[in-house]
């Protein structure tokens, strides 16, 4: 066991099972010893590599799309650009980049990153150092948040969100926990007393495993409220499913390879599918409206992807090849474009935006 998991293998013995979604918010996010204080875990010598970080033009079209709801919703002149998880600050800078293609959107813009790990908002001020409009940093999204029209995104966040797990047994449902086996080493455990979870589906059988987040939820409820009252928009990309039910989702993964999830925290990346009913359904109680979830490769291609790889493939034609690559992996449906999925939150009376 590594430090880590010894102290929460003492915090078990001291006061019994915890959740999954405890042990993932230690594994996360532990100030000394939780993955994303430790590492940088994006990139070819990382564990993962996201959207931002394949192309440049993934974060362009986001730019343009958020500009275009602007233009929809009557160029408001105060606006908020608040993004949740920013990772390296690469999605931010090629959104901001391309997002002077209107002189009018930049003025009046006040951006906001929302970012748990001390060490990644270094990275991401060094990578805005070009940007001169007023950045600032929040720690969680209640801090972000201002009066103004909101524009929100969240790229590979929601996923990171700890998650409980349900399991549907012969006398109901029952919260799976992490445990202490016989050796002392953590195990997962069924919790004796049944648990309803907040969301169940009709008819599971048994054997059944539900994975809900509430944190997800209340974000979509936090986002969804400010955006019915105040305007703007929120566009989450993510993988996940579209129903709810969509079974055992939780992973690790450590070198671009799955990992046992349990086995040295704070060492490898802990996440579940994205429950895209459950985030509409937070929005849409507090009044906001979505469109999506649809599929990230149509949501690119509608949004113009192809057009743009010819340009860039004409200014720099010896890396033809790379950069159609790198396109194809973010829209086939075998690669990104199937499992990726894009939600956008509006207000009650806001058009349809592109690639919905
Ligand atoms: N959007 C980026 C990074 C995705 S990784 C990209 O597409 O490349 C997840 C990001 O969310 C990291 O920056 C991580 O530090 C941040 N994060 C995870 N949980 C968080 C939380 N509860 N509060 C704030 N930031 C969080």
């Amino acid at each position: 066991m590594n430090p880590l998991a010894q102290r929460i293998a003492a915090l078990i013995a001291a006061q019994g099972p915890i959740s999954i979604a405890e042990f993932m918010t230690i594994a996360l996010h532990d100030p000394k010893s939780g993955y994303y204080a430790r590492q940088d875990p994006f990139g070819v010598a990382g564990d993962f590599v996201t959207a931002p970080e394949i192309s440049q033009i993934f974060g362009e079209l986001l730019g343009l799309w958020c500009v275009q709801v602007w233009r929809d919703q009557g160029r408001p002149s105060r606006k908020r650009l608040v993004e949740l998880g920013p990772g390296r600050g690469t999605l931010m800078a090629d959104i901001l980049r391309a997002s002077r293609a209107a002189p009018d959107f930049p003025e009046g813009l006040e951006v906001v990153l929302v970012e748990a790990s001390p060490r990644l908002r270094e990275a991401q001020r060094k990578r805005l150092e070009g940007w001169t409009g007023p950045v600032r940093w929040a720690e969680r999204l209640e801090e972000a948040l201002g009066d103004e029209p909101l524009f929100l995104i969240a790229n590979e966040f929601f996923d990171a969100l700890p998650i409980r797990q349900f399991v549907r047994t012969s006398r109901g449902w029952s919260e799976r926990m992490v445990a202490l086996d016989v050796s002392g080493s953590l195990t997962f455990a069924l919790a004796p007393q049944p648990a309803r979870p907040p969301r169940t589906v009709p008819d599971a059988p048994e054997g059944a495993v539900l994975e809900y987040s509430a944190a997800a939820s209340a974000t979509c409820q936090e986002i969804g409220r400010r955006i019915a009252d105040r305007g703007g928009a929120a566009l989450i990309v993510d993988y996940g499913y579209e129903k709810p039910g969509g079974g055992e989702t939780l992973q690790a993964v450590s070198r671009h390879a799955f990992a046992s999830v349990l086995e040295r925290p704070g060492e490898r990346d802990l996440s579940a599918h994205v429950d895209f009913s459950s985030l509409t359904a937070g929005a849409a109680q507090v009044g906001a409206k979505t469109c999506g979830p649809v599929p990230q490769g149509r949501f690119l291609s509608d949004l113009g992807i192809a057009r743009r790889l010819e340009q860039l493939i004409a200014r720099n034609p010896e890396q033809r090849d790379a950069l159609a690559s790198q396109v194809n992996r973010l829209v086939d449906p075998a690669q990104m474009g199937a499992l990726f999925k894009a939600l956008a939150i509006l207000p009650p009376t806001a058009p349809k935006p592109p690639g919905f």
